[in-house]
Formats: C-alpha cells, structure tokens, sequence
C-alpha cells in the first residue's frame, strides 16, 4: 500500500484554537493599523528573549537580513566576504548586492558545513567579513571562526536562516558573531505565512544602521540620514510568529527525535548522515542522507509517495548566476560532491513512527534490490 509523506503540514502548526489568531487579525485588518505596529515590535522583543540577542529587527525576507546586515556594517564595493560554496544562493546574492565580492571556500564532509581550516588562506586584504551558514539546521562551531575574525579585524555575520534554537553550549546560534540574519520562510523550521526575517545584534549603534536601512533610510518620518530599503517585517506576520514561537522549541526536540529514529532505522544501510554532536546544536531543518546512488534513490522514494527534495542540487560556484565570478567546475570538490550526493528525507515534527518507518522500509528495499 503506497503512503503519502509529506515534508510540510502547516495546519498542524496553527493547533486547534486557531480561531482566536483569526480573531486577532480579523482586529488588525479592521484597525487599519499595518505598518510596523505593536504586534511587529512584540515579536521582536519575544524573539530576542527566545535568541538571547539585545536587538531584534524584523525585515522582509532572510535574504534581505544578510543585505542589509552587510549594509549596515558598511561593505560594499571593493571589499570581500568569504562563505562556502555549498550554501544557499541567497548568502552570496546578497554579498554581490552590496557590490562586495563573494569568496568561497569548500565544505567539510561529516558536517557539510565551512571548512574553517580553508579560511585563513582565503583572507586577502580587502576581506572585510566571514558569513558561515548554519546548513540544514546544524550549528557551525563557532570558536575557530571568531577567533580568526579577531586576529584579521573581520565581521562575523552568522546565516542563521535554517537554524532557529540550534545551540553551542547551552547558546544560540545567530549570537556569537557581530550580527546574525534569519528567516521565517515557510519552508523554514520557524514559519510565517508568508516571507519574513530578522537581524539580530547585540551591538546597539548596529541595531540602529539596521532600523534606519529597513525603513527607507529615515532616522524619523521625513528624515532621511541613508540609502535605505524598504523592507519592514509585516505586522499580520508578525502576530503569526508570535502566535508560533512558543512551540518552537518542541517542534525542534520532535525534529531530533525523528531523525534518532531515521539514524537508528538505517543504521545498517550504505548511507550517511550530518555529523551530530551536542544533542542541541542540530534543529534538523532539514535531514539529508548522503549515497551514491542519491538520483535513483530519488526517483524510487517518489514512486512510493513519499515526498523527498534535493538541497542543494548545484553548488553556488556553478550556478549561472555566478558565471562573472570566474569560478569553476572542480574548485570546490566537496560541495559538488554533496551537490550529487545529498538527498531530504520528510521530516517533521509532528511525523508519526509508522510514517518514518515507512520512508525506512522504502529506502531498506530499494539497497536490497540494487547492491551498491
Ligand atoms: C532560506 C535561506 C535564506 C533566505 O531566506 P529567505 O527568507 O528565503 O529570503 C538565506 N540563507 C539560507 C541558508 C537559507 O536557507
């Protein structure tokens, strides 16, 4: 009998008593009241309780974090920001937004995150920030990363946006550098309804670059000190998050209780996982499993219904988009490797054993019909 597995239930998210969030925005429709309200500005101080950051602001998308973080520490033309090659195209777009230049360096093989021991030949004199990228909701060690960052005078701008809660000894990811960007995609572990994001720093004079970037470069209405965006977290979204966050850090424990399940299930299959370590430093925004047979595979999981994605299918540097940066086919093996390599099983928090038992006993068939 075929299951359907799905890798998203957004109903689930809202819980049963989703009336009252109705009626809350039904109250925000009507008032009439929509640009960064009271709902915007209780979401940011919920979220940086939640993070443990002084600043949190709201801003249209995580790609629009990363813009306007790299704005606001003033990096733009002339300068380089070094991040991997095995990230989402959205960490180095906004590098080339800004005018700066993306430099890469590859990934590591057990973790799949920055190789950092790649990133001190990687720095040149016109290096002016490190943005490592906490990849399919696993927490990047942080120690190395900032201490290189002091020696060479750079910014740490950490892209949190699959790794809402991960934490290194007890803290969140998104706090350890000089600015952290997240974002509530859908997609992502902490969803709106829509796109959202947010910057967050403990770095006051930072914190107030962002404020005023965000809203069209005005310090107050009709004042305006900066070239700015406009890109303010929308206040219906907000109230959304609000409504969401206190179940987020449940939904990340149930996260990593599925994916026990799914590492203690294949144990003995010809296939890898993300390296794990500290119970908390992985949200499992996404679990990939790692084989050489990952297009077959693919194809086989679909036929059984079950929803499975690849993430990231071309690494940053051969994508089309890139093609000016001169960057090219073999540079970066490990990425291109784990581009090939790499397939998302669903999960989810509110997953049941015998849907995971089910992906497990698809993916157990499929290597004992095809021996590797
Ligand atoms: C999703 C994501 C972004 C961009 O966030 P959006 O809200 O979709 O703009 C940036 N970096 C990484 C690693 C992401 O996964």
């Amino acid at each position: 009998m075929i299951m359907k597995i799905k890798r998203y239930d957004y109903a689930q998210q809202f819980g049963a008593d989703i009336e009252q969030l109705l009626e809350a925005i039904r109250s925000m429709l009507l008032s009439g009241d929509y640009i960064l309200t009271s709902e915007v500005k209780q979401f940011e101080t919920e979220f940086s309780d939640y993070i443990g950051s002084t600043h949190v602001l709201g801003v249209n998308s995580g790609t629009d974090a990363l813009i306007l973080a790299l704005m606001a520490l003033g990096i733009g033309r002339g300068d380089e920001v070094i991040t991997q090659a095995n990230t989402f195209y959205a960490t180095v777009a906004a590098i080339c937004f800004v005018g700066a230049k993306p430099v890469l360096v590859d990934a590591l093989e057990d973790s799949f995150l920055i190789d950092e021991s790649q990133i001190e030949s990687a720095i040149t004199a016109r290096t002016k920030a490190i943005i490592p990228v906490h990849l399919f909701g696993k927490a990047t060690p942080m120690k190395r990363i900032l201490a290189i960052a002091q020696q060479y005078s750079l910014f740490v701008v950490e892209d949190a946006a699959q790794s809402h809660g991960a934490k290194i000894d007890g803290q969140a990811v998104g706090t350890f550098g000089d600015v952290g960007c997240f974002s509530f995609h859908p997609s992502k572990n902490f969803a709106a309804a829509g796109d959202a994001g947010a910057v967050v720093t403990n770095n006051s004079e930072l914190a107030e670059r962002v404020r005023i970037i965000r809203s069209l470069g005005q310090r107050e209405q009709n004042q305006h000190v900066a070239l700015g965006l406009n890109s303010k977290l929308d206040a219906i979204q907000s109230r959304i998050l609000s409504w969401k966050l206190p179940q987020l850090d449940s939904w990340n424990s149930a996260r990593r209780r599925v994916a026990q399940i799914y590492r203690d299930q294949l144990a003995d299959q010809p296939i890898e996982f993300q390296e794990h370590n500290q119970d908390n430093e992985h949200v499992y925004h996404l679990l990939q499993i790692r084989t050489e047979n990952r297009d077959r595979l693919l194809a086989h999981l679909v036929r059984d219904g079950i929803d499975v994605t690849i993430r990231y299918p071309t690494p940053i540097h051969l994508q089309d988009a890139f093609t000016d940066q001169g960057w090219s086919r073999g540079q970066f093996p490990v990425a291109e490797k784990l581009a090939k390599e790499l397939l998302c099983l669903p999960i989810r928090p509110d997953m049941l054993t015998q849907e995971i038992g089910y992906v497990c006993n698809s993916i157990k068939r499929f290597f004992g019909a095809t021996p590797k």
